[in-house]
């Protein structure tokens, strides 16, 4: 049995690892939940999950949910709450699931308090890769991948060292916009981004893979979780999105993970690990599926992966920069004051005007994701 605390319960991730959790009741115990606004949602999985405290954005809210819940369970709000669950004591592994950057702190607050992490939020490696690697390092736990790729990479490797690597495939379905020409790019409106092929996922993700920014941020993910430098992380288009990624090592032998797209399956084998346990939720028909394709990435009409490349390269503050810019812009376009194609071109520019700090502190990463949004919107 896992004490699970879960950062972001009300999200897309938050509520397939429920769905887990409900799958698996003696597997998994929820002790933690915390969400940002959706406090009725917070009040009917608590409802059903009995953790031990909760936490919610808004100090009023939870004032309302203390109301609710008298004593039987712990009421956080804010910052403070996020850090105050990731370090329940019970708990052994924190998955955060927050859109965004707010699960930076509460994760390496989970790290320093001896806890297991379970990562789907994948700004926190993107900003600060080598801080969080290397306290997990220090304090001896698991960061454990929840992004279907990197669950797949790390299921592929199986604990061989990465001088045995020849490079990490990372699969992108392409997106929405995989066979639309470059000419119509300038129409593409926020309701056509929204429609992901193959994945239901949170706005921010789903617009992410339109642009394929989600796997310039995954490229830079997979770097620092499997310490393998970023010329070595490639990107293939595979539109049916059955294999997940893939490990070519050193003999050319490759290794794939494949099923039908389900996050509740990365979800499960991070929380189960190193176990695998039974579950009929995921089938996967080979025959019915019958045709799977690969391309390259078109890096003219997706900037974006070449601009995560050069800021992986780079490194320093340049990853925290891309990443800042890039939710800026998401939320200008997602609100109609930029087009699509303005998306990369704002983030690119940001990125020009940019003084890397090489190996900076998380203060000084912090203070380039906010210097970072302030140059977007100028
Ligand atoms: P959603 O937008 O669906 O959910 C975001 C969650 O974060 C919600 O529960 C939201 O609460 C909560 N939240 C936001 N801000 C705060 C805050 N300050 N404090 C506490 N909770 C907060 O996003 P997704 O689930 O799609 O994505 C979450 C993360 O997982 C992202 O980093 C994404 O890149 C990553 N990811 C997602 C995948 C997917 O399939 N969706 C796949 C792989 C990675 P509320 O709704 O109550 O406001």
């Amino acid at each position: 049995m896992k004490n699970v605390v879960l950062l972001g319960s009300t999200g897309s991730i938050g509520t397939s690892t429920i769905k887990v959790a409900e799958d698996l009741p003696e597997e998994i115990r929820l002790v933690g939940l915390a969400a940002g606004n959706n406090s009725e949602l917070l009040i009917e999985q608590t409802k059903k999950h009995h953790p031990e405290a909760i936490s919610i954005s808004d100090p009023k809210k939870a004032k309302e949910l203390e109301g609710v819940f008298g004593t039987s369970t712990k009421v956080y709000a804010g910052d403070e709450g996020l850090i105050k669950l990731a370090t329940l004591p019970s708990a052994d592994i924190v998955l955060i699931a927050i859109v965004g950057t707010a699960g930076l702190q509460p994760a390496l607050a989970a790290i320093r308090a001896g806890k297991d992490i379970a990562v789907a939020s994948k700004e926190i490696l993107v900003m600060a890769g080598e801080i969080v690697m290397s306290e997990a390092r220090k304090h001896g736990v698991r960061v454990l991948a929840v992004d279907s790729e990197h669950s797949a990479i790390f299921q592929c490797l199986d604990d061989k060292p990465s001088s045995s690597v020849r490079a990490l495939w990372l699969t992108a379905s392409g997106g929405p916009f995989r066979q639309t020409p470059k000419e119509d790019f300038a129409n593409i409106t926020v309701e056509r981004a929204l429609k992901h092929p193959s994945w239901v996922m949170g706005r921010k993700i789903t617009i992410d893979s339109a642009t394929l920014f989600n796997k310039g941020l995954e490229m830079i993910e997979a770097r620092w979780l499997f310490d393998i430098e970023m010329p070595r992380v490639k990107v293939v288009v595979h539109p049916q999105s059955i294999v997940h990624s893939m490990v070519e090592f050193v003999d050319g032998s490759i290794i794939s993970q494949m099923s039908t797209p389900d996050m509740c399956l990365p979800i499960q084998y991070a929380l189960t690990y190193p176990n695998r346990v039974s579950s009929e939720r995921v089938q996967t028909n080979f025959a019915k599926i019958g045709t799977l394709t690969f391309e390259e990435p078109d890096t003219d009409r997706f900037p974006s992966v070449n601009l995560a490349r050069k800021a992986g390269e780079i490194g320093g503050t340049l990853p925290a920069v891309l990443n800042a810019a890039n939710e800026v812009a998401v939320e200008a376009f997602v609100n109609r004051r930029i087009s699509f194609l303005q998306i990369s071109e704002m983030v690119a520019h940001v990125m020009k005007c940019h003084q890397v700090v090489a190996h900076p502190t998380l203060n000084q990463i912090l203070e380039a994701d906010a210097w970072a949004r302030k140059a977007a919107v100028s």
